[in-house]
């Protein structure tokens, strides 16, 4: 038997021992999508972490959605009214923010490699664009002139530290993403000599953190470079994006990021800043410790069968939707998300089992040796953390399988 991740807090079963999603019944969001595999989010869950999130830190800082987690058109649509700015990475992204509702001033748009025409998309629609290099901003700054448009212009910062502990480090030594801290000061200076609208810094060291101590300590070495670099230059940055990472737990031992206390430490960094940030704006920006834990996928059990002494349990669904829980979307070594029979939720473990997918691959595996209770061909299997990096994440094409369906409850 191999453990599970954790099951996050907020989900039970009614009488029947049905996992509840948003208040209904797995099995009736599941009729109610049409078919099994589905992903269900959940709002009620999205607004009380957004919530827990506002509690915890410094009014003065805002949250961003870093929208790359789940661009499902109603999430973002909901997202757009509880949280304060969108950051996306992609022209297609873009066009998303745009059509949810959320306004053009609160939108910023980081990546590297921006083509011609999503740079001018950008600027026609007067989003902030995160710099990645002194060759975009070029780029941007020719744009702008032919349009005869003032840009909205920050500088993504290639920290030169990284976020201790991070499943996926973006900063610290050669990196595709944003500019070299000492090529920084020279690059604002252009841009304001060439008349751009400088919004100011993202710095983005990395993700999927869950010790609050190694994200304290990266906001604070965030902020000093900041204040470092608005002293070079002399002016001060009207926004310092300070990143996020922020993660949730997957695996077996992980637990939950401490807010408060990545809050409280963040007050007393700003309270504490070089006074050439003293008017400077704050925002982190958090995409899958915002939605992952709001959204389960839910499949169906479509065969039993058992070969070699182990028992398979063959499901609808798979890796072309869950690539990071079936272990192949950056992991080194596979472990078990956390996994259940949203039919028989909470009832006992009798058996240990794996859980597969429908593809013929081996790699289509959602649950390996797990303890669960007994389970038939039409039972539904849920996996949680799927909020983030599931639908849009994987390869949905694969095996002409197609895309789950989606729903926002
Ligand atoms: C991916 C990404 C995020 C979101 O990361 P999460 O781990 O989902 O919070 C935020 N900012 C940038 C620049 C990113 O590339």
């Amino acid at each position: 038997m191999k453990p599970h991740g954790p099951i996050p807090p907020g989900y039970s079963a009614d009488a029947d021992g049905m996992l509840l999603v948003g208040g209904e019944r797995a099995d009736a969001l599941a009729a109610r999508a049409g078919d099994t595999p589905l992903f269900v989010y959940a709002s009620a869950l999205l607004k009380a972490r957004v919530a827990e999130w506002r509690a915890a830190m410094p009014t003065e800082v805002q949250l961003h959605y870093a929208m790359k987690a789940n661009p499902f058109a109603p999430l973002l649509a909901f997202m757009a009214g509880i949280v304060d700015g969108f950051d996306v990475a992609s022209g297609g992204e873009l066009a998303a923010a745009l059509a949810s509702g959320m306004a053009a001033e609160h939108i910023s748009f980081a990546g590297p490699g921006k083509r011609d025409r999503e740079l001018e998309a950008a600027i026609k629609a007067g989003v902030t664009i995160n710099l990645e290099s002194a060759g975009e901003a070029e780029r941007a700054l020719h744009i702008a002139a032919r349009l005869g448009a003032r840009p909205r212009l920050a500088v993504r910062v290639n920290p030169d530290f990284d976020l201790k502990g991070s499943g996926m480090k973006m900063g610290g030594g050669a990196k595709p993403f944003g500019v070299d801290a000492e090529g920084v000061p020279a690059l604002v200076r252009r841009l304001v000599d060439a008349g751009a609208d400088w919004q100011g810094f993202h710095i983005f060291a990395g993700s999927q953190a869950l010790a609050a101590a190694a994200i304290a300590e990266t906001q604070a070495q965030t902020v000093a470079l900041a204040a470092r670099l608005a002293s070079d230059i002399g002016a001060a940055p009207p926004l310092v994006n300070l990143g996020g990472g922020m993660g949730v737990p997957y695996f077996p031992g992980d637990s939950a990021v401490d807010t408060a206390a990545v809050g409280a430490a963040l007050a007393e960094t700003l309270a504490a800043r070089d006074p050439v940030l003293g008017a400077s704006r704050f925002a982190m920006e958090l995409g899958r410790w915002l939605v992952a834990e709001a959204g389960v996928y839910l499949t169906r059990i479509v065969d039993r069968k058992v070969s070699h002494g182990e028992t398979f349990l063959v499901t609808d669904g798979g890796l072309h939707h869950q690539l990071a829980a079936s272990g192949n979307f950056g992991t080194v070594i596979r472990r078990n998300y956390p996994i259940a029979i949203a039919s028989h939720f909470g009832a006992e473990a009798v058996e240990t089992v794996s859980v597969v997918g429908c593809l013929c691959t081996p790699l289509d595996r959602l649950g390996d040796q797990v303890a669960l209770p007994r389970a038939e061909a039409g039972d539904l299997v849920a996996i949680f953390q799927a909020g983030a990096y599931g639908a849009s994440a994987s390869p949905a094409a694969f095996l002409g399988q197609g895309p789950a369906r989606e729903i926002l409850v």
